[in-house]
């Protein structure tokens, strides 16, 4: 066994947990804030086992060797052998033929139509769940504010008038806009909506 193949035992979640990163438990899947892009809002998903990652938000894609090259900001061989010594496994260093080709690694796998469509649906169900608890935190916010400002004797034209309710207001509307957009998109338009995110024009935070 090479030091690839030796290192692709190890999953991302493993590889993930191993060097800090925060992730987000979901099924037998966790999200991470990407390494690839900058981001406040979790979405790269990892999955369990040899499964690799994606990246909801710039569709970086890979393995666990993938994932430590991009953390520690090395070649992918250093990564592969930072991943071995890290998990104390061993692998033939092929010493005897330093032009050995099975050293090289494999070419990342390829995500087909129908992994790339479920996986979409997967991103708009997320973002679809965080817009519906940005509009209920909103709305506890807003109704909490209401309280704050109705016991200090304020009548309702106060309240429409008050900034902090104002932009609590105008975030509830957003997200809510956005939410119905979003019901309405097809495929290949959210696809369109998810590299729109990656410029900033949608964040989920
Ligand atoms: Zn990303």
């Amino acid at each position: 066994m090479n030091v690839f193949e030796a290192a692709r035992q190890v999953g991302c979640i493993q590889a993930a947990e191993r060097f800090g990163l925060q992730l987000k438990r979901s099924g037998s899947r966790c999200f991470t804030r990407c390494l690839f892009h900058t981001e406040n809002t979790p979405s790269m998903c990892l999955y369990p086992d040899a499964g690799g990652f994606y990246c909801f938000g710039c569709q970086e894609h890979g393995d666990s060797i993938r994932l430590y090259q991009q953390a520690l900001g090395v070649s992918a061989l250093e990564a592969a052998k930072r991943l071995c010594q890290d998990f104390g496994l061993s692998y033939d260093t092929g010493k005897r033929n330093k032009k050995n080709h099975s050293l090289l690694p494999n070419p990342l796998p390829r995500v087909d139509a129908r992994t790339l469509a479920k996986r979409l649906t997967e991103y708009r169900e997320n973002v679809a769940n965080d817009l519906i608890s940005r509009i209920r935190r909103a709305e506890q916010q807003m109704e909490a504010l209401e309280s704050r400002l109705l016991a200090q004797d304020c009548d309702c034209d106060d309240i429409f008038q008050n900034v902090a309710w104002q932009s609590l207001l105008k975030e509830k509307s957003d997200a809510q806009e956005t939410l119905a957009a979003l019901d309405g998109l097809t495929l290949s338009e959210l696809l369109e909506y998810m590299k729109e995110g990656q410029n900033g024009r949608y964040r989920t935070a």
